[in-house]
């Protein structure tokens, strides 16, 4: 019988934020598949957890996701973290899970910090629907292009960027968005220096042009406004004549019907005068 890939995850910046279920699965698995070991192993020193790690980044995935997959193929559990966060979301975890899924084997997921969506919550920025950006690539033209296609929409929108890009990223931004959009800044979530700049995008490459970023980012984008929908009126579905009759019916001599029906149109009350007595004579 196959093993279980159990996504484990793990504190963003404050260690007391790791679940008592994450460690219980780190206690029982065979190995665990970590994007930063060094980091990881800071982590399990600090639990005074012993268990065999292997690396699993973007740049050894495809072997090592081979030889991940022959452990749980021979029954072996296998916990995978993410240099921080939850694994799986903007990491090589999602080739994983797909690989486990090709070869028929379990995943879950023992649920914990995230940053975006942290980052969301704290932004003042709606929550109601939101759309998950992830990071902008290094070559420009994808990064205006990716920006391009987000640009009309209304979703909030989250970005994780580091610090020695945020500056870059901010002005491509702003040319995109426009200077007006709110953003909000969210900076070492659950650590010492935590921070949330809410701002206009205009603000924020003014600010950090006389400021350098420091520390981890997830940015945070108002969404475009919803395009508003001219107000119909009511009465443009319905004749003219039809609708000076109405009030004439109700009791309203022409002269007035004839004022109210213009005034309910917006058009001048000769035309509507005109338009009525057209081939009368
Ligand atoms: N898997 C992680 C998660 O669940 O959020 C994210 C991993 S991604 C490779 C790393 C990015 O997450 C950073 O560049 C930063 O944008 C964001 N991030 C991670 N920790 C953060 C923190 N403490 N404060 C703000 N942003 C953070």
């Amino acid at each position: 019988m196959s093993g279980k890939l159990y996504l484990c995850a793990t504190p963003i910046g404050n260690l007391g934020d790791v679940s008592s279920r994450c460690l219980e699965v780190f206690g029982f698995v065979d190995l665990i598949a970590a994007e930063d070991t060094r980091r990881t192993l800071q982590l399990l020193n600090h639990f005074e957890v012993s268990k065999p790690l292997t690396s699993y980044h973007e740049h050894n995935k495809h072997e090592k996701g081979g030889y991940i997959i022959s452990l749980l193929k021979n029954g072996k559990n296998v916990a995978l973290v993410s240099d921080a966060g939850t694994p799986a979301i903007s990491d090589p975890g999602e080739d994983l899970v797909k690989l486990c899924i090709e070869n028929d084997i379990e995943v879950t997921s023992i649920p914990g910090p995230v940053a975006g969506i942290n980052a969301l919550i704290l932004s003042g920025l709606p929550t109601r629907r939101f759309a998950f950006e992830g990071f902008l690539s290094v070559n420009k033209r994808h990064r205006r292009e990716h920006l391009e296609s987000v640009k009309n929409d209304t979703h909030t929108l989250i970005f994780y960027e580091a610090p020695h890009k945020l500056r870059n990223t901010i002005d491509d931004m702003q040319k995109t968005f426009g200077g007006e959009r709110r953003i909000a800044l969210v900076r070492e979530l659950t650590k010492l220096h935590e921070e949330v700049k809410r701002c206009t995008l205009s603000e924020a490459a003014q600010f950090y042009k006389d400021n350098s970023p420091r520390g981890e980012y997830v940015i945070v984008v108002e969404g475009a406004a919803e395009a508003v929908e001219p107000e119909k009126n009511e009465w443009e579905d319905i004749p003219l004549r039809e609708h000076i009759d109405k009030y004439i019916a109700e009791g309203m001599t022409s002269k007035e019907a004839i004022k109210q029906a213009a005034a309910d149109r917006n058009l001048p009350k000769r035309e509507v005068y005109n338009e009525y007595h057209r081939g009368d004579n």
